[in-house]
C-alpha cells in the first residue's frame, strides 16, 4: 500500500464513529400516522388524545420541556414552586377528565398565597393610590351585565365561526361598549387578568368576548373557575404526559429544530427534524401544526400555500413577558395593581407592568408586563425594575424573565367583517395539514382543549379513516 493511502486509511479509521456512520446513512425514517408540531397546551393534548384513540403520534418541540406558555419557577433555597405563566384551568369535565387520565391532582385554585390583599400605585410616576375609581361593589352588576351580552354571541365558545353581518357590539372598541352596557367595573378588574392587550380599550370587543368567555365568567361568579395541580407544577401535566406518549408507538422530541417540511408527496407529509438523537425524518400521513401561524414562525422550515401566506400575513400580535421578581418592595402578601390616574378607567398605556402577584415566598413576586410592539428583553427587565425602584427604593431585581411573544394573534377588524376566519377555517385539512392552538381559538388552555376536541379531532380522525 501506497504512504498516502495509508495515512488517508489511518485518518479514516480515526474519525469514524457510529455517529458519523448513520448520518452518512441518512436520517432514521419514522412512520407514523399524525405529526405534531409544538408541544405548548394544544399540540401536547392533541398528541395525548389521538393516543388515546390508538393512533400514533410524533410530537416536536424546539424547547428542552413540553408546556409552552407554562413556567413553573423552582425555588432553589427552600423547594418551593409557584406558577409564573399559565396558572389557572376552568373547573370544567374536559380539564378534571384530562388530568385524571394523566393522573395529576387538581386542587381548588385559590390564588398564589391565602388571604392575598392589594395595593395600588401609579407606577410611571412612583405613587401610591387610594385605589380605582370603581367600588368592587361596582363589580359584581358590571361583570352581569357583560354576562347577558355575552349570552348573545353562543357561537363565540367554539373557534372563529362568525355570523354576519359581524352584530356592531362586537365590532365597538371596548372602551365604547363599557360605557354603552355600564361595564367599566369589569374593564378595570379584569385588566390585569386579561394579558396581552396593548391597549385594552381600543380592543375589538369580539376579541375581548373570546378572551374572557362564559367558562371564564361562569367561574368568577361560583368563585369555582380554577384549579392547579395539586403539586403545585403545572409543569408535572407536561412532564407526565411525555412519559405517556412515549410509552407506545410515540416519540417526543424535545430541544429539536425543524429544518424542513415536504408537503409535495402525493399523500402525506414528512418532516425533517435534527435532535439530540440524531437526524430524523417523520413520514406522517397527517400534520398538526400547533405553533402561533405567522410567516416568522412557518416560513423557515415550510413553504407557505397561497392561501396560507394571504392569511398568515395578515396577523398582528402584541408582546408579553413574565418574571419573578427579588426585592420589589411590593408588601409579601400583596398584589399591586398599576394605574394611572390620568387615563380613560386609570389604565395605564402600554408598554408597562400590568398584573403582580404575592407568591409562597417572602422577597418574591411575578410581575406581568405588556406592550403593543417589540421590546428587547433587557430593556423590559431594566423598566420593571425602574419602576419598583421609583416607588419602593428596595433594590427590586429581576430574577428570571420569559419572553412570550408573539401573543394575542389579531387581524383588523376590515378584514374580520370579509370573512377573514371563514378563509382561515377552511385551511384546515388542505395538504394533509391541520391547524390549532390559540390563534385558532383564544388564549385560554381550556378553551384550546374544548377546540381540539370539538373541532380538531373529529377533522383528523374522518380523514384518517377517509384514508382505510
Ligand atoms: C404569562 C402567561 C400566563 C398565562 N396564564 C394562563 C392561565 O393561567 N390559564 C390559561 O388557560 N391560559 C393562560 N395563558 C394563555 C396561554 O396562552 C394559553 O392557555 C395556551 O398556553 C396557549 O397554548 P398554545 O399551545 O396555543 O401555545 P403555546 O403554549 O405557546 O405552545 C406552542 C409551543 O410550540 C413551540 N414551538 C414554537 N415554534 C416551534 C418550532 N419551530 N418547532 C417546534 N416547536 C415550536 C413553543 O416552544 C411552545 O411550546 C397564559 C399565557 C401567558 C403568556
Amino acid at each position: 500500500m501506497e504512504l498516502r493511502s495509508l495515512v488517508t486509511a489511518l485518518f479514516a479509521l480515526l474519525f469514524w464513529t457510529p455517529q458519523l456512520a448513520a448520518s452518512r446513512a441518512g436520517p432514521e425514517v419514522l412512520h407514523r400516522d399524525v405529526c405534531i408540531i409544538g408541544g405548548g397546551a394544544a399540540g401536547t393534548h392533541a398528541a395525548i388524545r389521538l393516543q388515546q384513540k390508538s393512533k400514533s403520534v410524533t410530537l416536536i418541540e424546539k424547547e428542552a420541556l413540553l408546556g409552552g406558555h407554562i413556567n413553573t419557577f423552582l425555588d432553589p433555597r427552600t423547594k418551593a414552586a409557584f406558577e409564573y405563566g399559565v396558572a389557572v384551568f376552568n373547573n370544567v369535565s374536559l380539564v378534571r377528565d384530562y388530568f385524571d387520565y394523566l393522573q395529576v391532582p387538581l386542587k381548588s385554585f385559590t390564588g398564589w398565597v391565602p388571604n392575598a390583599t392589594a395595593v395600588y400605585a401609579d407606577l410611571a410616576r412612583g405613587n401610591d393610590l387610594p385605589g380605582p375609581t370603581s367600588n368592587m361593589s361596582d363589580f359584581l352588576p358590571a361583570l352581569n351585565s357583560y354576562k347577558a351580552q355575552l349570552e348573545k354571541y353562543p357561537y363565540l365558545a367554539t373557534g372563529f365561526h362568525l355570523e354576519y353581518p359581524i352584530p356592531e357590539d362586537l365590532l365597538l372598541p371596548f372602551g365604547d361598549f363599557c360605557k354603552k352596557y355600564d361595564t367599566r367595573a369589569v374593564a378595570q378588574y379584569l385588566f390585569p387578568s386579561n394579558g396581552g392587550y396593548g391597549n385594552l380599550l381600543a380592543t375589538p370587543t369580539l376579541y375581548l368576548m373570546k378572551q374572557s368567555s362564559m367558562d371564564q365568567v361562569q367561574g368568577i361568579l361560583t368563585n369555582d373557575a380554577v384549579n392547579n395541580a395539586a403539586r403545585g407544577r403545572n409543569q408535572a401535566l407536561h412532564e407526565v404526559a411525555r412519559t405517556r406518549l412515549e410509552k407506545n408507538r410515540n416519540d417526543v422530541f424535545v430541544s429539536s429544530r425543524i429544518t424542513r417540511v415536504d408537503r409535495t408527496g402525493e399523500s402525506g407529509v414528512v418532516v425533517h427534524i435534527n435532535t439530540p438523537r440524531g437526524k430524523k425524518a417523520i413520514r406522517a400521513s397527517k400534520l398538526v401544526i400547533a405553533i402561533p401561524p405567522t410567516l416568522s414562525t412557518l416560513t423557515p422550515f415550510m413553504d407557505l400555500t397561497n392561501d396560507e401566506y394571504v392569511h398568515f400575513r395578515q396577523f398582528n400580535n402584541s408582546y408579553l413577558w413574565a418574571a419573578v421578581v427579588k426585592n420589589s418592595g411590593i408588601p409579601t402578601t400583596a398584589s399591586l395593581m398599576n394605574l394611572d390616574p390620568a387615563a380613560p378607567l386609570q389604565i395605564p398605556a402600554m408598554p408597562q407592568i400590568y398584573g403582580t402577584t404575592p407568591t409562597p415566598i417572602k422577597d418574591l413576586h411575578v410581575v406581568w408586563y405588556r406592550s403593543p410592539h417589540l421590546v428587547p428583553d433587557w430593556e423590559v427587565k431594566s423598566h420593571i425594575e425602574e419602576d419598583f425602584n421609583r416607588l419602593y427604593g428596595r433594590g427590586a431585581e429581576v430574577v428570571v424573565l420569559k419572553n412570550h411573544s408573539p401573543y394575542l394573534l389579531e387581524v383588523a377588524l376590515d378584514s374580520v367583517q370579509a370573512g377573514f376566519y371563514d378563509g382561515l377555517n377552511r385551511l384546515q385539512e388542505k395538504w394533509d395539514t391541520f391547524w390549532t392552538g390559540a390563534a385558532w381559538k383564544t388564549n385560554d388552555s381550556t378553551a384550546i382543549w374544548k377546540f381540539n376536541e370539538e373541532v380538531l379531532l373529529p377533522m383528523i380522525l374522518a380523514s384518517l379513516k377517509g384514508r382505510g
